[in-house]
């Protein structure tokens, strides 16, 4: 049907892109500058607290001074974290849903409930021509970064989500688990694989700094990483500093994704100062993170969670003391929604109460805009 009030709408959007830009010309301040990037191709930043519910923060803010580097982001909501078959989600389902837009089984990455196989953001920003890049503090493996890059029926295939990380064109990954990848039942050496075919595969920070392969890969540990409070080195700031120099250095657009894996662990282990120690590991990659987005002026943050882990609720404390003492209701995770933080371009997006499933589709709509 022609809708003759369609027809104008070209003209009305032709005559508010030249308001805008004269209004921005007007702009002194850095909101110009926001204003005159918003026709490019954000970088996204996607960070994830693994069990990070709402009382996590609160007690990790309560314990450090009050504060927090949320305090700096610009929106806020609330994601619905149930898969598509339990009410209290896994990382594996939740990772699913916030990387690829649909809930499935727990225990499940990247394959919805018909088993259809589901390109994830990470995926779809690789068709953009977007660098890719992973940093967590589990192994590279586990539920949350395989969501990304993975499909399988079974988190606990550690070896095939090896083996599909091997043929991935992710540009950058950092985190444990070498050995799913060099001591395996199929006795696949999948390093030396990587390497003849010219990834580098580095051990140490100051060699993945020094390379200039832009498929580049740093296991952190052989196995999972220990926390933080045993000794986990280096620590995720320097980590995710290091990738956004490389990812800038490209010179192209990006997506990330940094995972804060253990807060989820100190929640299953019960034991607060386990949490605690972790959030503030999660937290200063928070601050470099915004930093960034800060001086680039094009780049989106998002900060969420996969799921709440412990049914933590702080029952006293000291704020003079940054003291805080919780109970833990659960060894496992809980249903309650959790916070979405957003800065930057298309930050409003993430305004409001939605599924984990919208975290995908919002993602989508920024690198369309
Ligand atoms: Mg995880
Ligand atoms: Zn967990």
């Amino acid at each position: 049907m022609n809708n003759p009030k369609k027809n104008i709408l070209p003209f009305i959007i032709m005559a508010m892109t030249v308001i805008l830009n004269i209004y921005s010309q007007d702009q002194e301040s850095s909101n110009s500058f926001i204003l005159e990037k918003n026709n490019e191709v954000p970088n996204i930043i996607l960070m994830i607290g693994d069990g990070m519910g709402l009382s996590q923060i609160s007690a990790a803010m309560y314990s450090n001074k009050n504060t927090t580097a949320l305090e700096e982001m610009q929106y806020f909501g609330l994601s619905k974290t149930h898969s598509y078959n339990q009410l209290v989600t896994d990382s594996a389902a939740s990772g699913t849903a916030m990387a690829c837009g649909e809930k499935t089984f727990n225990g499940v990455i990247g394959i919805n409930p018909k088993n259809k196989q589901l390109e994830s953001i990470l995926e779809y920003c690789n068709t953009k021509d977007f660098s890719t890049a992973l940093i967590v503090t589990s192994s590279i493996v586990h539920a949350t970064p395989a969501s990304f890059y993975a499909n399988v029926n079974s988190r606990r295939q550690y070896e095939d989500i090896a083996l599909q990380l091997r043929y991935h064109n992710v540009n950058y990954f950092i985190g444990g688990g070498k050995k799913h990848f060099t001591r395996r039942a199929d006795k696949r050496n999948l390093i030396k694989e990587m390497e003849e075919e010219g990834y580098g595969i580095v051990n140490n920070l100051d060699n993945f700094n020094n390379s200039n392969n832009q498929k580049l890969g740093f296991f952190t540990y052989d196995d999972e990483p220990p926390p933080i409070s045993a000794g986990r080195k280096p620590g995720l700031e320097s980590l995710i500093e290091s990738t956004l120099n490389k990812l800038k250095n490209d010179k192209k657009p990006f997506f990330l994704m940094v995972e804060g894996s253990q807060i989820d662990w100190g929640g299953h282990a019960n034991e607060l100062p386990y949490v605690l120690s972790e959030f503030k590991d999660f937290n200063k990659a928070i601050s470099s993170a915004l930093k960034f987005a800060k001086d680039n002026g094009n780049t989106l943050v998002v900060v969420t969670a996969d799921h709440e882990t412990g049914g933590l609720a702080i029952k006293k404390g000291n704020l003079k003391k940054n003291s805080v003492i919780g109970d833990f209701t659960t060894v496992g995770h809980s249903g309650s929604m959790v916070p979405v933080f957003s800065y930057g371009p298309n930050s409003e997006l993430f305004n409001g109460i939605y599924d984990n499933t919208a975290i995908f589709s919002k993602l989508k709509t920024a690198v369309d805009n």
